[in-house]
């Protein structure tokens, strides 16, 4: 979404390691992403406060998650192939409970309680929510996580896709969704990965460098940060070579595999187990 101008910024230290060194490494329209001298994370640098943010997650937002859901949703579906769901899936007992941080209309909330799952979403558009618990009859919590107080250890598996990058505090939002999760209980992040193909060819131009993303993640970065809030890192996966209508087919498709398989792909997968 388009940034409002009388947003709020304030200037932030890395996320990651805390240090305030660190240099502009893209230079976009009205905000700008820095690289930590010293760690390598990449972040926006100063920041929207995040009670203005919040105004961007409304109506003009529910429409672009409502005309995306079917292909978000097999994107996610095909994430979750990717790291054998099925057998993570026989692995927990019933009754098994699952959270999906940031659901937009609830299409996975309502594909994992087709599958036998307890699940529930959260949402912080309003209309989204109000769209899913009215079209798919699911459960969805309007707000934030950490405005809903779930109590410790509630899920055996917590979901959220293309929502780390959103959050003003990556840190206190993976340390809540951990004290949420049980004891060796599962974690799927899914977020842009500036270490790809695409983030290296397009730089400030890159379809993920934009004003909505607070961090920006690579495989290493993210699994800094994991490790350090008690998770270990089990699986990780890559996708998406080049975006459709840039390059000829004949090319796409083999750039496509090639990302997978060597990891330089724009969205990086992590599976993640609470350490007991
Ligand atoms: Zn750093």
């Amino acid at each position: 979404m388009v940034p409002k101008v009388d947003e709020r910024k304030e200037t932030v230290s890395c996320v990651l390691c805390g240090s305030d060194d660190s240099r502009v490494y893209w230079e976009c329209d009205g905000y700008a992403f820095v690289r930590c001298s010293r760690c390598g994370h990449m972040y926006q640098n100063p920041k929207p406060v995040f009670d203005d943010l919040k105004e961007r997650y409304q109506d003009e937002y529910f429409h672009y998650e409502l005309e995306n859901d079917q292909p978000f949703f097999e994107l996610m579906r095909k994430g979750l192939e990717d790291i054998r769901f099925d057998r993570i899936e026989a692995s927990i007992s019933d009754p098994r409970r699952a959270l999906d941080i940031g659901c937009a209309t609830g299409m996975l909330v309502r594909y994992l309680s087709e599958r036998g799952w307890h699940a529930e979403g959260v949402e912080i558009c309003a209309p989204a929510a109000r769209f899913g618990r009215e079209k798919r009859g699911v459960t969805i919590h309007v707000g934030t996580l950490d405005s809903q107080q779930f109590p410790d250890r509630s899920f055996d598996l917590v979901h959220f896709s293309h929502v780390i990058e959103h959050v003003p505090d990556p840190r206190a939002f993976l340390e809540e969704v951990v004290r949420v999760t049980k004891p060796g209980g599962y974690i799927v992040v899914v977020t842009p990965n500036t270490a790809s193909l695409q983030a290296r060819l397009f730089g400030r131009n890159w379809r993920s460098a934009i004003a909505d993303h607070l961090n920006l993640f690579s495989r290493r970065t993210l699994r800094h940060l994991m490790e350090e809030t008690g998770l270990s890192v089990t699986a990780t996966k890559t996708w998406g070579g080049i975006a459709a209508g840039v390059v000829p087919a004949i090319v796409k498709r083999p750039t496509d595999r090639l990302a997978k398989l060597l990891g330089f792909g724009d969205v990086v997968l992590q599976l993640g187990r609470v350490r007991e």
